[in-house]
């Protein structure tokens, strides 16, 4: 693939995550085994675990890896045993790991509202779990996080926290969101794919999900990726190194914006005025399903997704731009640019060059239609 502009949905692995990970494949040992090959997958982990902790402000001991940001947002909300309250632009990986949660809608722009949180805060059985993401995959909008957490104290609620797409991108301090549990996922910040962490506040019992052993300190059975793991402490260590680069990515992005708009004027820039990820844009062609873009592109070299796209690469209009007020034919004609520590300006000219080229064929084919008629 010529230009990859889609690192929400995965992250290239960094050299230096390559470079830990195939380290700690030389390690033979089981992190629970006491003898010496035991110790020293163990150190991998706790080393891991470390700079985790540091690049997000938390202590070691709240860290709990799992599988990745999915079983992260399982293990948060079905671990609570509270009633749960989600906004209605999380992560599938929040919205079906419990039948029974109550949405808090968004505004036009994709901002939690804050106003109904509190009447459905109000109205819970019982204290609540509020889940509300810190940026959106989709747009890229970033939530209040702080003013959830003021309401959810006042209702003694717990807040879960989903930061898998702002780690990497933006500063992300888990003692300064002052949440209860955060989610993050090694791969969207270029390290390995399939290992990521719930961090759970000192003091705070959650039930596991996955049972059958004592690893993680009996919060999450099952024995470590050491190499996953590791790699995902070394991609946590290049986070300041990845936040300092983000004015440059925003810039990228904001040209790409200005660009589509000025050729394409009729294109929506979806929360545009809104506080966003600085590498994020979801820009919608009217008349042109999001399929039928991502495929064009793909053929001309240049790989971005449609919505989330996040599972077995199915289509459907995007339930973040629906809860936002976008009728089905826009959510469906909204595609996701996403740019990282290997983009440049030439990736962004062949993406606006391709897409264009694209928007333009629509406006050729409707005149043609008109005369025909
Ligand atoms: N949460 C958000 C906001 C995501 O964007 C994703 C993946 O796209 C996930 C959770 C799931 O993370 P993982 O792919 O590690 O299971």
């Amino acid at each position: 693939m010529d230009v990859y502009l889609d690192y929400n949905a995965t992250a290239p692995l960094r050299p230096e995550v390559a470079a830990a990970m195939n380290a700690a494949f030389g390690l033979c040992g089981n992190a629970s085994s006491v003898h010496r090959y035991g110790r020293l997958a163990r150190r991998a982990v706790e080393n891991a675990r470390e700079a985790i902790a540091d690049a997000v402000d938390a202590s070691a001991a709240e860290i709990v890896f799992t599988s990745g940001g999915t079983e992260a947002n399982n293990l948060a909300l079905r671990g609570s045993g509270r009633p749960v309250l989600i906004s209605g632009i999380e992560h599938d990986s929040v919205r079906a790991a419990q039948d029974d949660v109550e949405v808090i809608g968004v505004d036009r722009d994709g901002v939690v509202d804050l106003t109904q949180l509190e009447t459905l805060l109000g109205a819970a059985a019982a204290p609540a779990l509020v889940s509300v993401m810190l940026a959106n995959n989709e747009t890229g909008v970033v939530q209040p996080i702080d003013q959830v957490v003021t309401l959810a104290r006042r209702f003694d609620a717990l807040v879960h926290c989903d930061a898998v797409q702002a780690l990497g991108k933006i500063p992300v301090s888990f003692a300064g969101l002052d949440v209860d549990m955060m989610s993050l996922s090694a791969h969207k910040l270029g390290g390995p794919q399939g290992v990521g962490a719930l961090l759970i506040r000192d003091g705070l019992n959650l039930a596991p999900v996955q049972r059958g052993g004592g690893q993680e300190r009996s919060r999450r059975a099952g024995t470590e990726n050491i190499a996953g793991i590791a790699g995902f402490g070394a991609a946590a260590a290049l986070t300041t190194q990845s936040v300092e680069a983000a004015p440059g990515l925003a810039a990228l992005r904001d040209d790409i914006e200005a660009r589509v708009k000025a050729a394409v004027p009729d294109a929506v820039i979806y929360s545009a005025d809104a506080s966003r990820l600085p590498n994020t844009s979801c820009i919608g062609l009217p008349g042109v399903t999001n399929e039928v873009q991502v495929m064009a592109l793909d053929l001309a070299g240049v790989a971005i997704s449609a919505g989330s796209a996040c599972s077995s690469g199915k289509v459907t209009p995007s339930h973040v731009l629906q809860a936002m007020g976008a009728a089905d034919d826009a959510a469906a004609s909204a595609i996701r640019v996403s740019l990282g520590w290997q983009s440049s300006a030439a990736d962004c000219d062949r993406f606006v060059e391709t897409w264009t080229a694209l928007a333009n064929r629509r406006v050729a084919s409707d005149l043609a239609e008109q005369s025909v008629a």
